[in-house]
C-alpha cells in the first residue's frame, strides 16, 4: 500500500513527541485505515483540520513545556 499522498506534510506528526508514532503511521498513513482517518476525511471535504487533530478523531494531548517544573 502507498504512503498518505499528505503524509510528508501532515502536521501532526511534527509535533508528536510518542514513541507511538511509528505505530500510528503504519495503520493509518501506511496501512489498512487510512480511509478512516479523520484528518484526511476533512481534507477531502474541503473542512480545516486542526493541528493537533489524531487520525482516530481525538486530540493530541497537550505538553506543558513552561520551564517552571522543578527537576529531581
Ligand atoms: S494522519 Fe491522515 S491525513 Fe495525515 S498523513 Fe496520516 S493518513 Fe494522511
Amino acid at each position: 500500500m502507498s504512503d498518505c499522498d499528505v503524509l510528508h506534510h501532515c502536521p501532526v506528526w511534527g509535533n508528536f513527541q510518542s514513541h507511538v508514532r511509528a505505530v500510528w503511521i503504519n495503520n493509518y498513513c501506511k496501512g489498512p485505515r487510512r480511509e478512516r482517518c479523520a484528518r484526511l476525511q476533512l481534507i477531502r471535504a474541503g473542512q480545516p483540520v486542526a493541528a493537533d487533530l489524531l487520525p482516530n478523531g481525538t486530540r493530541m494531548p497537550v505538553r506543558h513545556t513552561d520551564g517552571n517544573s522543578a527537576a529531581g
